[in-house]
């Protein structure tokens, strides 16, 4: 019985489907063994966000300009 595998966007290999986890920017899959180890994104998700614990840092507020 193997088919609930998937490949995990952030490591590569295959995990369980059915116990895996949506990335949480592209929602492509994560297994379970990487969300475990806190990766909540899949491997190009990571490297756009700078590998940010906190998932991304909106645009800054500037205090300069502002009609
Ligand atoms: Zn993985
Ligand atoms: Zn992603």
């Amino acid at each position: 019985m193997d088919g609930d595998q998937m490949v995990c966007r952030a490591c590569g290999r295959t995990e369980r489907a059915s116990e895996g986890f949506p990335c949480e920017r592209c929602g492509t899959f994560i297994g379970q063994l990487c969300n475990l180890a806190g990766v909540n994104g899949c491997a190009r998700c990571v490297a756009e966000s700078g590998a940010g614990p906190m998932g991304g840092v909106p645009r800054a507020p500037s205090a300069s300009g502002t009609p």
